[in-house]
């Protein structure tokens, strides 16, 4: 399966870049994805009329990520506090705690 990513490159070859969509919703956090997001196009289920139909649909990079490791209460404190903000801030928290970790053992951050 070929990953078909937008913005600035984030996940190793083979991949396709394609335009970042610009304007379009995130397919998780529901925010308008910016000129300078990065991101891949994810499969994803919408009701149009009255049905269940898949579409390919953009992710923020952040957003992708959060939803593949979990929550900032479950990675930061054992799920005890429910988070307050957006799904997109959360997103951004929690990429930016993994960037911390990679930033200690040398990694390039995301
Ligand atoms: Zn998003």
């Amino acid at each position: 399966m070929v990953m078909v990513i937008f913005g600035r490159p984030w996940l190793p070859d083979p991949v396709i870049h394609a335009r970042t969509p610009v304007g379009q919703a995130c397919a998780q956090c529901a925010e308008p994805i910016g000129p300078d997001d990065r991101g891949r196009y994810a499969s994803a289920l919408r009701f149009e009329r009255g049905a269940l139909v898949e579409v390919t649909a953009p992710v923020h990079m952040e957003c992708d990520i959060r939803c593949a490791v979990g929550g900032a209460p479950h990675l930061f404190n054992g799920g005890t506090t429910p988070w307050r903000g957006t799904y997109r801030q959360e997103a951004l928290r929690v990429v930016a705690a993994l960037n911390e970790v990679r930033q200690r053992s040398q990694a390039e951050p995301l």
